[in-house]
């Protein structure tokens, strides 16, 4: 179809189209019992990548000791923001139902980035697979501290792992893969910072810059790696094992949930709002939500007016077909981690019949919020991690948000309503970075 077309038939396309910002609600979602009919994936696959993870734990504990006091788990707390919440509720001038809180990715060990969830799950699924092949590793039995030998690293030397990325997936898949011994190139597209390229030559990565976008960088490190029969490709836009991985985040939250005493059911919604870049973190995590909790999650992504790759891919149906470019944007953000102008087709084609909705927030909210989350909250947030934040707020205040509280019989139930920005990254920023983030967010205040 043409992009007038699209425009005469989408009403959000034109608001797309000017960049303005717009909360979306999904009419292709039918319910979970509907949508796991049409899904290859189940709750055991989810439940699969949660006993890898766990069999890994002994070889996190004892070689990385910042993963120590959660038993060698990768995982990030739950905080509640309130002070945030009432900055929302004033600078978008609406109420806000419901407690926000804020999961903090932001602070996962090793990678201290959401990638940290998929990226490395795939690289020791990988690993693992080689161990049991070579016997190596005998069993799922096995002692997985062996992981950290010298004997497994020779092993491993033997072999390469490559990945395309606009830079958090390559410092995930890049320290992971480093630090098994494997032989590591990191294909840059050109939003990488200098300080993440740094951080992985530290490591004894390889990396390569490419000036160009992110879809042509990973398009170059598919391309060497498939010529080289040793080496993985972490592939951002197919990869089953990276989705998986962030799914088992559903698991870790339920349980979380429980512990702080907060309930999800018919009478206490939960609201998750997910920066979106190419889909698989979000796609994966509320894909995993949903297996646990069923209808009542409600899942809406979040993606920069300039690079609403997932929501055009999903309102065309065209899903990878499609790049932000397609309808004249100009494919510039801030949100580096955000920064992918075409979508993952497996995920979007996947996600919906699962994402209730998406929402897109504009550069100069964006850093606002980023400044107001350090005075308020003092938590320290990459641009890419504040996307989702905007979502309660737009709930209440867009006409679609009221319509979809209404249809779904939850405004009498929006006082126990539970909302969670999901906070992708922010501790590995170098200081003097953020605090130009810092400054610069001022303006918009
Ligand atoms: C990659 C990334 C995301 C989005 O994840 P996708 O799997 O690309 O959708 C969000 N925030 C940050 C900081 C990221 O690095």
């Amino acid at each position: 179809m043409s992009l007038q077309k699209w425009t005469d038939q989408i009403p959000e396309i034109t608001k797309i189209r000017n960049y303005q910002p717009l909360f979306w609600v999904n009419d292709n979602y039918d319910g979970v019992i509907a949508a796991n009919k049409k899904s290859p994936y189940s709750m055991d696959d989810i439940e699969d990548a949660s006993a890898r993870l766990d069999r890994f734990a002994a070889y996190f504990a004892k070689y990385f000791p910042e993963t120590q006091d959660n038993d060698g788990i990768i995982e990030s707390e739950l905080n509640a923001i309130p002070h945030m919440k009432g900055f929302l509720e004033d600078y978008y001038d609406v109420q806000i139902q419901g407690d926000l809180y804020l999961k903090r990715d932001d602070t996962l060990p090793i990678a201290g980035t959401i990638k940290a969830r998929g990226a490395i799950y795939e690289v020791l699924k990988h690993a693992e697979d080689l161990a049991l092949e070579q016997g190596i590793l005998t069993s799922y039995e096995d002692d997985y501290t062996k992981f950290g030998s010298q004997e497994f690293k020779d092993f491993f030397a033997d072999y390469k792992v490559m990945v395309g990325t606009t830079g958090n997936l390559g410092i995930s898949v890049g320290v992971m893969a480093a630090a098994l011994g494997f032989n590591v190139t990191i294909h840059m597209s050109d939003e990488a910072k200098e300080w993440k390229k740094n951080h992985l030559r530290e490591k004894g990565v390889t990396v390569v810059e490419h000036k160009t976008n992110f879809t042509e960088a990973v398009q170059h490190g598919r391309n060497q790696s498939q010529a080289d029969p040793k080496s993985y490709f972490v592939d951002d836009e197919h990869s089953v094992d990276l989705f998986l991985g962030y799914t088992v985040a559903a698991l870790r939250l339920q349980k979380q949930l429980e512990e702080a005493g907060v309930t999800v059911d018919a009478n206490h919604p939960l609201f998750i709002y997910s920066p979106c870049g190419i889909g698989g973190s979000p796609g994966g995590i509320n894909f995993g939500l949903k297996q646990v909790f069923g209808d009542h999650v409600h899942s809406f992504f979040a993606q920069p007016t300039h690079m609403p790759s997932m929501l055009v891919g999903l309102l065309t149906k065209e899903y990878d077909k499609v790049s932000v470019a397609d309808f004249g944007l100009d494919a510039k953000t801030n949100m580096d981690g955000l920064a992918v102008p075409r979508t993952s087709g497996f995920v979007a084609e996947l996600m919906h019949h699962y994402f209730n909705g998406g929402l897109t927030v504009s550069e100069e909210d964006q850093k606002a919020l980023l400044s107001k989350m350090i005075d308020l909250e003092d938590i320290h947030l990459e641009p890419a991690a504040l996307a989702g934040l905007p979502g309660p707020a737009y709930l209440f205040a867009s006409q679609a948000g009221q319509a979809y509280l209404d249809q779904n019989n939850l405004y009498d139930k929006m006082d126990q309503a539970s909302h969670i920005a999901w906070a992708t990254g922010g501790s590995m920023v170098p200081q003097e970075e953020m605090e130009a983030f810092y400054q610069e967010g001022l303006h918009y205040l």
